[in-house]
């Protein structure tokens, strides 16, 4: 991640600490994907018990580089104030 904008230069660290909050966005980014994965092997082909609970671990593993980004992400629109949004 960037510790600045490589567009406007602004420091994406508003204060210290504040992605912890970011936390929050990521589990349910998590509780999301745990309840599609789930939905989907249990409409098409109801696997054995193993089965579900190895494919939700590799499924979270797997989306670890997307939760870890977006959530930040979408925590420093929410809760980062306006100087955060690029004007075109
Ligand atoms: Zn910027």
């Amino acid at each position: 991640m960037h510790a600045n904008c490589p567009v406007c230069g602004v420091s994406l660290t508003p204060e210290p600490g504040f992605y912890f909050g970011a936390l929050y966005v990521s589990y349910a980014f998590t509780v999301a994907l745990m309840i599609a994965t789930w939905l989907l092997f249990y409409l098409l082909i109801q696997p054995p018990d193993w089965v579900y609970g190895t494919s939700l671990v590799v499924s979270c593993i797997l989306s670890i580089p997307f939760s870890f980004r977006y959530s930040r992400v979408l925590f420093l629109y929410w809760f980062g104030g306006n100087a955060y949004r690029h004007q075109p």
